[in-house]
């Protein structure tokens, strides 16, 4: 087919996500056909730098032979096979080296329960929490505290603990009653400790940077009370290290920026490499005790997808963490940490248009100065910086970068210049 059929054919069947489908019908998007390294190529065969990883995935760029190769080698032997009475190679080993990498101090994450995505990776989180309170005979603690801002993905359980107005409100009638606290603010989570905390089965929070919401950044130490409390108000600490996980902050995950173990921790978009849906929700041996007992006292997790530990995903997931150690991939990004705060200094903060610029590792969010909702100035940044060759994706009014780690310091160089250049024609 040609472009001009493909992008017709898109508008007669497709429906894309969080996507204004009238507007769409307008828009002559790029038609990705093939991505390599940090770039991707329409079927027009125009070039793009991928500046957001895919949507915050990937890690070591598109196409990368190591993780190509872990997935053929898995097709060869099967596909997909059940998590459910069954085991497979990929998921024990896969589990083994994510418990290996992960957070590490006053408590250990000891297991590993498999899903497909971010948004049920944190809705195992919820269901399991709420049960351990159960199962421990304390039936009064059926409650969330979430943040102002926070996001955990789409499905009604993960919007339940959602804090975006806009995307979650129109939902309530749906979802369960959480508790809200200011994001970022101890005092505030500790008010409404002392007020429901024989309620609450757990705090839920994204660590040191809430992505969805524009990039926002918690203070330092922030992330550290939030443990203190939880564990003196008897609540499950949650942490989402779906956005931040691998990498993404300069450190594996984020929590270890403030030596945090949580009780729970949810992993997805990164996991894979960015290659292939998989996420797992990670918890401590107290928590997973809680759940053994007879088959007939249905302490049972009663939970689990048909695609749960899928074994490809899970190969690419291994060969991922390989590529991790094999390219010294943490080392070689601090550097380049350095320069993109540089760049974003030098070439996009002195813009009249830009109110301010945050930034965690390789996560940033540049916060245009106030333009009216219908001008749809993220949007038209977006667009400009396309037709330069880079593909970069707004929160609103905030057009974030959220680079592959792979990123060469050239590239990175190139697209924090497209990205200045695409804010100056735009706004
Ligand atoms: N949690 C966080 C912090 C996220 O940023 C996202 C996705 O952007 C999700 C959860 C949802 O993940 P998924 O889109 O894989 O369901």
């Amino acid at each position: 087919m040609t472009t001009a059929e493909l992008r017709a054919a898109d508008r007669e069947v497709l429906w894309h996500p969080f996507t204004q489908q009238q507007g769409w019908q307008a828009e002559d998007a790029p038609i990705i056909e093939r991505g390599e390294g940090c770039t991707l190529y329409d079927t027009d065969g125009n070039a793009y730098l991928d500046g957001v990883s895919s949507l915050w995935c990937t890690v070591h760029g598109h196409r990368h032979p190591a993780i190509d190769a872990a997935v053929r080698a898995q097709l060869d032997r099967v596909a997909h096979t059940t998590m459910l009475g069954l085991s497979h190679p990929p998921a024990i080993e896969l589990a083994r080296r994510l418990l290996a990498v992960a957070p590490r101090g006053d408590r250990e994450l000891t297991r590993v329960f498999y899903s497909d995505n971010g948004s049920t990776a944190n809705e195992i989180a919820l269901k399991m929490a709420f049960q351990w309170h159960k199962l421990r005979g304390d039936e009064a603690r059926t409650r969330f505290v979430y943040l102002d801002m926070s996001y955990h993905g789409d499905t009604v359980g993960s919007v339940s603990v959602g804090g975006i107005d806009l995307f979650h409100t129109l939902f309530r009638p749906l979802l369960f009653d959480g508790l809200r606290a200011a994001a970022g603010d101890a005092a505030d989570l500790e008010r409404i400790l002392r007020a429901h905390g024989d309620e609450v089965a757990a705090v839920i929070v994204e660590p040191l940077v809430q992505g969805a919401a524009g990039i926002l950044l918690q203070p330092e130490g922030y992330l550290r009370a939030v443990r203190e409390l939880c564990d003196r108000f008897g609540v499950l600490m949650i942490v989402d290290e779906v956005a931040t996980g691998f990498g993404r902050t300069g450190t594996m995950f984020a929590c270890e920026h403030e030596g945090v173990v949580p009780d729970l921790m949810s992993v997805a978009k990164g996991l894979t490499g960015g290659y292939l849906p998989l996420a797992a929700t990670l918890a401590t041996e107290r928590v997973y005790e809680g759940f053994l007992g007879e088959f007939h006292e249905f302490r049972t997790f009663f939970h689990g997808h048909t695609y749960t530990g899928n074994p490809l995903a899970c190969a690419a997931a291994i060969a991922s963490l390989d590529v991790f150690e094999d390219e010294g991939t943490l080392a070689a990004l601090a550097p380049k940490i350095d320069l993109l705060a540089e760049l974003l200094a030098e070439h996009v903060a002195p813009l009249a248009s830009v109110a301010a610029i945050r930034r965690l590792g390789f996560m940033a969010g540049i916060e245009l100065t106030e333009f009216a909702l219908q001008d749809r100035m993220g949007h038209r940044v977006t667009l400009a910086a396309r037709r330069r060759g880079a593909i970069v994706r707004p929160l609103g009014d905030v057009v974030v970068l959220m680079p592959p780690l792979s990123m060469s310091p050239r590239e990175l160089t190139r697209l924090v210049t497209i990205t200045a250049a695409a804010i100056a024609e735009a706004t």
